[in-house]
């Protein structure tokens, strides 16, 4: 899962990535309207969630998202506001943002309602990601196979969650690495196929299928 911060505040973009980071999540920051813009237009590399203040040098923030939505990004738009402005609320979600959070909040409560609009995005109602015997609870970052926890490393942890999140469906190996790696990370793609070996061992056989040439599929195993 792929996150997008945009926020000027040095210290509170820290806080976010950081935070974000530890959920789980790789995490891209911009720290103006227009780095953000531009990073979250590329549509060969989506984001999976967008933290977006509102108030950004260059551009600020009520532009950058309705110019996402002119142009058909459909990310999930989480919304900071700097006070308790109801006039700023209401046009940010006029302006499609899916939810908002004014400032200062608990990061904590940042971390639930990034989490929730993730798991809206991808047509999920429950916390609880389960695929056969596997369940991945995405609110403490739980893995089990019948009941019995996995041990995960952070990396393993985010392509598993991604197939999860997109059970069923072709995963290309761009796809995930995509959302694994923070932007300035080193991206090497034989890494990915070290990660699927490794869950595999972890994992039921067959939940993880190949598909020559193409990626993987998350499916129920037999
Ligand atoms: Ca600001």
């Amino acid at each position: 899962m792929r996150i997008l911060v945009v926020e000027d505040d040095p210290a509170l973009s820290r806080q976010l990535a950081q935070a974000i980071g530890d959920a789980g999540y790789a995490v891209d920051s911009a720290g103006d309207g227009q780095d953000g813009w531009f990073r979250g237009d590329d549509e060969s590399q989506p984001y999976d969630a967008v933290v977006l203040d509102l108030g950004l040098p260059l551009m600020d923030g009520l532009t950058v998202l309705k110019k996402w939505r002119a142009a058909g990004r459909v990310m999930p738009v989480l919304i900071l506001t700097a006070r308790d402005n109801w006039h700023e609320k209401v046009a940010g979600i006029d302006a499609g943002a899916d939810d908002y959070l004014t400032k200062p909040f608990h990061m904590e409560e940042l971390l639930a309602r990034l989490r929730a609009l993730i798991r809206r995005a991808g047509g999920h109602a429950s916390p609880q990601l389960t695929c056969g015997s596997v369940t991945l609870d995405t609110c403490n970052g739980r893995v089990t196979v019948d009941g019995q926890a996995l041990a995960l490393t952070s990396h393993e942890f985010r392509v598993l969650s991604y197939l999860m999140h997109h059970q069923g469906e072709l995963v290309s190996r761009s796809d995930l690495i995509e959302h694994i790696y923070a932007q300035d990370f080193d991206r090497d793609s034989n890494t990915v196929e070290v990660f699927i070996a490794r869950l595999r061992k972890k994992l039921p056989a067959g939940a993880i299928e190949t598909v020559r040439g193409l990626g993987y599929r998350m499916v129920r195993p037999q």
